[in-house]
C-alpha cells in the first residue's frame, strides 16, 4: 500500500511514519510531504532515509502544482493528511499561517487528490482513501458535564480550531460534491515522545529537568481528553482500513485529566528519576490564563469502539511514564537538536519561553 503522509515530520505524523515503516508485513511505501516548518524535525523519523520504503519531499501543501506533481509521481493508494499549524497560542498571536496551511493547504490537497482520483482506473478507485486528521477542539468548550459525539455541532472558539473546523467542512464538501472517498477523524490531546517542546507536557518535563518554573495557565483546572500518540496512530490505521467512506470518527480513550493533575504526575515521575533534585511540584507556577481558554473537552469514543473495535493500549499512567522517561533520556539528543534548530531558525520565541498550552 502506497501512502502519502502530509506533516510526517511533526509529532503525530512522525509517529505514523515510524509505525508504517516498522510494520514489515504491511509492506507500506510512504511519501512524506512536509514543509519543515519550525514544528517539523527530520530527527523524528530516525533512519527513514535509509529505507527503500520511504521518500520525502519538502513541499508546502498550499503549493497546488507541487502537490499535484507529487501525487502523479508517487501514485498513492491513500493520503493521510496531518500537516497543519497546530499550536493554539500561536494561532492567537498570528492567525494568518493557520488560515493558509489549515484551510488553503487542505483545499489544495483536496483539489489535487480529486484530480488524481478521477484519473485512477476503476479497481484502484474503489480502494482509494483521503483521510483527514482533525481535532476535538472544533466542537468548542464543554462545562462540567457532556461529551462530544460525531453529531455535536461545530462551535470553534480559537483561530486554530476555526481553521481546523473550516478544513473539516471542506473535506465533507469534497466528498458530497465531487465524490472524493474521504474519511475524517477528530481526536483529543495527544502526548508522547517527539512532541515539540512548546506543548504542555514536554514543556513541563523540560522545565522540571532544568529546575525552572513550570508554567500552568489559570488555576490548572481546565480539562483535556488525553491519548497516547501511538494509540492515535493505531486508531487512524483502523479508520483508514475499516472506516466507512464519507464518515467521521471521534478518537478518544475516556482519558480526561485536569491540567494540574497532568503536571502533578509529570512531577512525581521526575521525582523518581531525579530524587536528588528536590520536589518538582514546588516548581509549578500559575500564569495569566490564555484568552478564551476552553474549559473542558471530552470525547465519546463509542462509535470507533463499537464499529471498528478500537481500544487504547496505554493507560494515562503507563503512557505518561513512558513519555517522561523518554524526554529524560533524550535531553541531550532529540531535545537539544530541536532547541538548536529553533535557535538557527531564529524562532521569535524559543519553545522554552512558551507557557505550557494544552
Ligand atoms: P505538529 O505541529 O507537531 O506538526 C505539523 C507538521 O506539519 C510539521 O512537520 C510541519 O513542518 C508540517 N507543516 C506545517 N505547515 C505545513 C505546510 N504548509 N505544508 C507542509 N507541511 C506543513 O502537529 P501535530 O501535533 O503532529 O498534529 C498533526 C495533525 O493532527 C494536525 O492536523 C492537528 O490539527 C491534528 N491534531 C493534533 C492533536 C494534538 O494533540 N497534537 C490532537 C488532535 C488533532
Amino acid at each position: 500500500m502506497k501512502i502519502i503522509v502530509t506533516g510526517g515530520y511533526g509529532f503525530i505524523g512522525s509517529a505514523l511514519i515510524r509505525y508504517l515503516l516498522a510494520d514489515k508485513q504491511g509492506g507500506f511505501e510512504v511519501l512524506n510531504i512536509d514543509k519543515l516548518t519550525y514544528a517539523g524535525h527530520q530527527e523524528s523519523v530516525p533512519g527513514a532515509n535509509l529505507s527503500k520504503q520511504y521518500q520525502f519531499r519538502q513541499i508546502d501543501i498550499c503549493d497546488f502544482d507541487e502537490v499535484r506533481q507529487a501525487m502523479r509521481d508517487f501514485k498513492p493508494d491513500a493520503i493521510m493528511h496531518l500537516a497543519a499549524e497546530s499550536h493554539v497560542d500561536r494561532s492567537i498571536d498570528g492567525p494568518s499561517a493557520f488560515l493558509q496551511t489549515n484551510v488553503v493547504g487542505t483545499y489544495s490537497l483536496l483539489q489535487a487528490a480529486t484530480e488524481y482520483f478521477r484519473d485512477l482506473e476503476e479497481s484502484r478507485k474503489k480502494s482509494f482513501r483521503f483521510l483527514h486528521v482533525s481535532t476535538d477542539e472544533v466542537f468548542g468548550a464543554l462545562a462540567d458535564a457532556g461529551e462530544f459525539s460525531e453529531t455535536t455541532p461545530y462551535r470553534p472558539t480559537s483561530p486554530y480550531s476555526a481553521s481546523k473546523a473550516a478544513s473539516d467542512h471542506f473535506v465533507q464538501a469534497w466528498h458530497h460534491t465531487y465524490g472524493l472517498p474521504t474519511l475524517a477523524t477528530n481526536c483529543g490531546n495527544n502526548y508522547g515522545p517527539f512532541q515539540y517542546l512548546e506543548k504542555l507536557i514536554p514543556l513541563a518535563i523540560m522545565k522540571g529537568l532544568r529546575r525552572e518554573p513550570i508554567p500552568v495557565y489559570g488555576t490548572g483546572t481546565n480539562i483535556r481528553d488525553w491519548i497516547y500518540v501511538d494509540d492515535h496512530v493505531r486508531a487512524l490505521m483502523l479508520v483508514l482500513n475499516k472506516g466507512k467512506v464519507g464518515e467521521t470518527y471521534n478518537i478518544g480513550t475516556r482519558g480526561e485529566q485536569r491540567n494540574i493533575d497532568v503536571i502533578g504526575q509529570v512531577c512525581s515521575i521526575l521525582d523518581e528519576l531525579r530524587p536528588e533534585a528536590g520536589a518538582h511540584k514546588d516548581l509549578i507556577s500559575f500564569v495569566t490564563d490564555r484568552p478564551g481558554h476552553d474549559f473542558r473537552y471530552a470525547i465519546n469514543p463509542n462509535k470507533i469502539y463499537n464499529e471498528l473495535g478500537f481500544r487504547p493500549k496505554e493507560s494515562f499512567e503507563s503512557g505518561i511514564r513512558k513519555t517522561v522517561t523518554w524526554y529524560f533520556e533524550q535531553q541531550n539528543q532529540w531535545c537539544q537538536a530541536v532547541l538548536d534548530r529553533a535557535a538557527k531558525l531564529n524562532e521569535s520565541a524559543s519553545p522554552m519561553s512558551r507557557r505550557g498550552a494544552a
